[in-house]
């Protein structure tokens, strides 16, 4: 990796800065909580830091990576964030506010993350928020039904920022409202940018920073069976895996998703039965419902029979149409349908939920607009 931006340095990076400065250790820390537990990017504003050590972060370089260019607020309280990056290019995140309380979720977003138990203390009344961040400008994979991929991949965003759209989101909370889970579902890839997101996730994970659980944030992934047993042997499975299946024959998921010609379905399966799962984990699988393509009942029976054994719940997406393709959802008998087979062969399976439609905010169907960002708020 290139030399890192100061948002990515993690407190052993801070710690050979300040003593590279001749400053005491301790200041270390002070640096990295100004930025990842308060959210501030500008030296200006660490007002416990000496003149020269602020004069010294800003001639490293430190100051924001993004900023938050439109907000669309949708009538279900989602927000979409389009997220402009300090070369002018924009990816969006998406932020879904949840239901009050404990073991309670409302889509997927928070299912993927949040797991069977819940042994921490719920704040009373505090709305989860859960958060949908990108990790790629576009996205190499070329999934047939998929916005990000029908557009390739202009650029990898740096680890910065990846964490910088969780920083400037703690920005925009509500009172009440809590960042409770992080999904790597918007736009992009994340283990095809794997450095940039491994050091993403130790820092919104670190606990004098962003300090998310990491069971919480989930990485989802089109199937990079190498990177999957790489994420696997770094972070021991604590971090959430959802996988992008989507379809249960080989010639079927090879149309939809090209990457399967590289790693089949049997190479992928197998290293979800490889990666180290804490116990009572469960790997998410998505399955992207496209009408005629992958949705008949034959197919949820041998989906049922692919995943015998697995620790896994099932996690069902009626395609959301992109203006590039002519692929589009069953209808919702159809969905359905094939919930109750998964349902009556023993799976935890939900469907998703379409939230935020009106801002075309759902999640993982993130378009690339093209119109230059304006900073708006719109509240319908
Ligand atoms: N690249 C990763 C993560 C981003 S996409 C991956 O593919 O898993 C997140 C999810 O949104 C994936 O399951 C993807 O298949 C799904 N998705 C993408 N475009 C979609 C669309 N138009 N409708 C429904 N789901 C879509
Ligand atoms: Fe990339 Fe995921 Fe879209 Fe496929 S679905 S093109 S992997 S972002």
């Amino acid at each position: 990796m290139t030399e890192l931006h100061p948002i990515a340095r993690l407190p052993d990076d801070w710690r050979a800065w300040v003593a590279a400065r001749g400053e005491r250790a301790f200041r270390a820390g002070a640096i990295f909580r100004w930025i990842h537990a308060r959210g501030v990017t500008d030296p200006a504003r660490m007002t416990d830091l000496s003149l020269a050590l602020r004069g010294a972060l800003s001639a490293d370089g430190l100051g924001p990576t993004a900023a938050v260019g439109v907000v669309r607020q949708s009538a279900d309280g989602t927000r979409k964030l389009v997220v402009t990056l300090g070369d002018g290019a924009a990816v969006e995140s998406v932020l879904i506010p949840g239901v009050t309380g404990k073991h309670k979720f409302v889509d997927d977003a928070d299912a993927a993350a949040a797991d069977d138990e819940d042994d921490e203390a719920e704040e009373a009344g505090a709305v989860r928020v859960s958060q949908c961040i990108s990790t790629q400008v576009g996205c190499a994979m070329g999934c047939a039904f998929c916005a990000s991929g029908v557009a390739g991949l202009k650029r990898h965003l740096g680890p910065e920022e990846i964490v910088g759209q969780v920083l400037l989101a703690k920005q925009l909370l509500r009172p009440g409202e809590q960042l409770r889970n992080v999904v790597l579902m918007g736009m992009g890839e994340p283990l095809h940018n794997y450095d940039a997101t491994a050091r993403a996730l130790r820092l919104m994970t670190h606990p004098e920073g962003v300090g998310l659980s990491s069971r919480r944030v989930t990485v989802s992934t089109s199937g990079l069976v190498p990177e999957i047993a790489r994420l696997g042997a770094d972070v021991g499975g604590h971090i959430g895996l959802a996988v992008s299946l989507h379809a249960t024959d080989d010639e079927t998921r090879s149309r939809l998703m090209p990457i399967n010609r590289r790693y089949p379905i049997a190479t992928l399966l197998a290293a979800l039965r490889a990666y180290p799962l804490p116990k009572r984990r469960r790997i998410t699988i998505e399955y992207t419902l496209v009408s005629g393509r992958n949705d008949s009942p034959a197919e949820a029976k041998k989906l049922a029979r692919l995943l015998e054994g697995l620790p896994v719940k099932v996690n069902l997406i009626p395609m959301n149409p992109i203006s590039a393709s002519t692929l589009g959802p069953p209808d919702r008998a159809r969905v359905a349908g094939f919930q109750r087979v998964l349902t009556d062969a023993g799976y935890s399976c939900f469907v998703r939920k379409r939230r935020g439609d009106d801002v075309a905010a759902a999640c993982g169907q993130l378009a690339l607009e093209g119109a230059a960002p304006k900073v708006r708020v719109d509240r319908s």
